[in-house]
């Protein structure tokens, strides 16, 4: 079976894991502020706090930002569910907004429109793009829409660790980067996530509620805010350590395979059966994910894929689609592109232990699903 996704962990990450359980130091400590350097250090930012998970940084993000009762928050239509669960856990509400065809990221235009005439109760705080898959494209844009308008800006850079613009690294454009260790990204731990800011204070906050509020202070323990515990462990530290000198490594892989799969279904795409993702500089590549014509039936696709050894599956959701997010501003404008990748994208296999042959096979076990098909 070629799978959609494996994680990669390398062999040395087994001994270091080891050697931190024989010391018995196992929640937060040497291993955690190792790698919160080494993470600051390759993202050039100046705070860095490993966390439980993508979500717990998003949460984090948002606590620390004041964000609540009585706000809004600006996030994608087409995006994992976390993004807009975290902010409605707050008290705040969660506002899809259309994403682009060619990026899936948040469409600038419609994100200024939807500020500038915004007349519902509660008040805009901050937007929270998603560079969906790992595509940097418009973080500029959002970066000067946030200030024009003087919102946060927060990334969910889950997916994205080792994206950048213009060789700045995705997660360090906003006020907060929010990134995910679970497997299913480049980068993992098992659980985790990172949370990074320029900030000191915003980091002092985010390091206060990720751990009961507590500090130590030469007199003891003190509590100085509510907090939740939201702290990543030594031994999946460890793991994150060893990993971390692969990642340039990893992502150079993810980009070449995905020009082979674009190389290889131009051909479907200019029959109009599918639409390729464009190869923006900058890219991460965490999913290779095609859409496809309306007129094709995605989970015969998916199944007549398996029959031939290869898993697929549907990229992400669409917000203004789940009956979860209804009571919120789901604004009555008219979804077109979330809705529509929701139900026909389809994510390729892409990960460190395919090779060249692998990514044909899929393209052309592609074509005879969807030429038989048509
Ligand atoms: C994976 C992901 C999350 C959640 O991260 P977890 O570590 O699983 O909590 C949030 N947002 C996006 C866009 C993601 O891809």
């Amino acid at each position: 079976m070629i799978k959609l996704s494996q994680p990669s962990i390398p062999k040395q990450a087994l001994q270091r894991v080891v050697k931190v359980l024989e010391s018995g130091m196992l929640v937060h400590g040497t291993e955690c502020n190792k790698f919160e350097q080494e993470l600051a250090d390759y993202l050039s930012v100046k705070h860095a706090l490993v966390v439980s998970s993508g979500t717990a940084a998003l949460h984090i993000a948002l606590l620390s930002l004041n964000i609540g009762p009585g706000d809004a928050v600006l996030v994608p239509d087409f995006t994992f569910a976390a993004t807009a669960n975290a902010v409605e856990v707050t008290g705040a509400k969660a506002v899809a907004i259309d994403v682009e065809r060619d990026s899936y990221n948040i469409d600038p235009v419609i994100l200024e429109k939807v500020i500038a005439n915004w007349s519902y109760p509660e008040t805009i705080k901050a937007i929270m793009p998603v560079l969906e898959f790992g595509n940097p494209k418009n973080i500029i844009i959002y970066k000067s829409i946030a200030d024009k308008y003087r919102l946060h800006l927060i990334e969910d850079a889950a997916c994205a660790i080792g994206a950048t613009y213009n060789n700045k690294n995705i997660g360090t454009f906003g006020n907060f980067g929010c990134f995910s260790f679970h497997p299913r990204k480049t980068l993992t731990t098992g659980e985790g996530g990172l949370i990074v800011t320029d900030c000191p204070l915003l980091a002092d906050k985010a390091a206060l509620i990720r751990s009961h509020g507590m500090s130590r202070t030469p007199k003891g323990i003190e509590f100085r805010s509510i907090g939740l515990n939201y702290r990543l462990t030594d031994f999946q530290a460890a793991i994150g350590r060893e990993s971390l000198p692969q990642l340039d490594e990893y992502i150079t892989k993810r980009k070449h395979f995905a020009e082979l799969y674009i190389d290889h279904l131009t051909n479907l795409a200019q029959k109009g059966l599918l639409t390729l993702p464009r190869l923006e500089s900058g890219h991460s590549w965490q999913s290779f994910m095609i859409v496809l014509d309306n007129n094709i039936e995605r989970s015969k696709v998916i199944r007549q894929l398996k029959d031939k050894g290869i898993e697929s599956n549907m990229g992400a959701q669409s917000l203004s689609e789940l009956e979860l997010y209804n009571h919120s501003y789901i604004l009555n404008s008219n979804y077109q592109v979330g809705p529509n990748l929701f139900s026909q994208g389809l994510v390729l296999p892409l990960h460190e232990k395919l090779n060249k042959e692998n990514i044909i096979y899929v393209c052309n076990s592609l074509k005879e699903v969807l030429v038989s098909d048509a």
